[in-house]
């Protein structure tokens, strides 16, 4: 998944507990990725146009990748591999397709065209997919599972931007969850006190190339344009209870932008797997929060704040 993961666990079985956490996420990490050619999801991107038989885990992830994508309108797109790697995003070598190579790609990465039946897929003849922006929420939520089972009641997990908690810290208060100032990344702009929750940030610093022209390219792709989005936010917190949806949400409501990404909290939670809350950051440096988590919240550094209320003002 090209990151770092690290989990703290507290409890008589922690050592068990982790290491059995840890062989979950390595294995789906070697499933889902895109670029090794031994894995699952390579072997679906060659299969032109033929069915392939899935894990019960890539197949998990696949139809909740669909749902969301469907309930984001597109936003979520995991058919998006063909112009995440015209793009260079996934290979890291980063070039600017021409407007005509974006027109030839774009109809290849509509999701109509995937057929999910049980556990076979069948894409279209030169489709393909990319998890990346599901995959670290998903295996977090196998890990927290796992540490579950092993009667574990206090763990934190880092993978990437994605942190999973599970209880309160050992002693009992709150887990506090830093989030990255995306203008000074190795800094915290904010954080946010929870228990059981998912704490999951998509964001335009985490990957990103400039082109020679000084123009910055980030690595989460409209699909809508196929380009990489440009909608006026440079970062997207979600937290709820599950991974899998915060993970998949962080990367929609980043592409839908400010205006859409309220509008969906006020009117789809009930299609969601669970409640979410969100915390955005604009590109002009300005934070919203929702209200759920708006009493949890503490500020790093100087930046105007306003908070989204479930009922629009008037
Ligand atoms: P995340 O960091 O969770 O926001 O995921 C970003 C990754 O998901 C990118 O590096 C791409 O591999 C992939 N991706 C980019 N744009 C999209 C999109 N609109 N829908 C689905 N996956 C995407
Ligand atoms: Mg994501």
């Amino acid at each position: 998944m090209d990151t770092y993961m690290e989990i703290r666990a507290a409890g008589d079985n922690a050592q068990a507990a982790l290491y059995a956490a840890q062989t979950a996420v390595c294995t789906l990490a070697e499933q889902l990725s895109v670029t090794d050619p031994q894995s699952e999801i390579a072997a679906v991107n060659r299969a032109n146009g033929k069915p392939t038989a899935l894990s019960e885990d890539t197949a998990a992830l696949l139809r909740a990748g669909l749902h969301m994508g469907a309930l984001t309108d597109g936003a979520l797109n995991l058919a998006i591999y063909p112009l995440t790697r015209a793009w260079g995003f996934t290979t890291g070598s980063y070039a600017i397709p021409s407007n005509e190579m974006i027109a030839a790609l774009r109809p290849l990465t509509d999701p109509a065209n995937i057929t999910l039946d049980g556990s076979t897929v069948t894409l279209a003849d030169g489709m393909m997919l990319d998890t990346g922006a599901v995959a670290k929420g998903y295996a977090g939520d196998r890990a927290i599972e796992i540490l579950r089972k092993y009667d574990i009641s206090s763990a934190i997990l880092s993978l990437g931007g994605n942190i999973l908690t599970l209880g309160t810290k050992p002693d009992g208060s709150d887990w506090v969850v830093g989030i990255t100032d995306p203008f000074a990344p190795d800094r915290e702009l904010c954080s946010v006190h929870v228990r059981d929750r998912a704490v999951v940030t998509s964001g335009d610093y985490e990957r990103y190339f400039i082109a020679d022209d000084g123009t910055r390219y980030c690595h989460i792709l409209d699909p809508a344009t196929g380009a990489p989005a440009q909608n006026g936010l440079s970062s997207v917190t979600v937290i709820g209870a599950q991974g899998l949806l915060c993970d998949a949400l962080s990367t929609a409501l980043f592409v839908m932008g400010k205006d859409r990404a309220v509008r969906f909290w006020r009117e789809k939670q009930s299609e969601c797997a669970c409640p979410f809350e969100m915390i955005l950051v604009t590109s002009d440096d300005k934070l919203l929060c929702t209200e759920g988590i708006a009493e949890v919240l503490t500020i790093t550094r100087d930046i105007p704040l306003e908070v989204i209320r479930r009922a629009e003002e008037r």
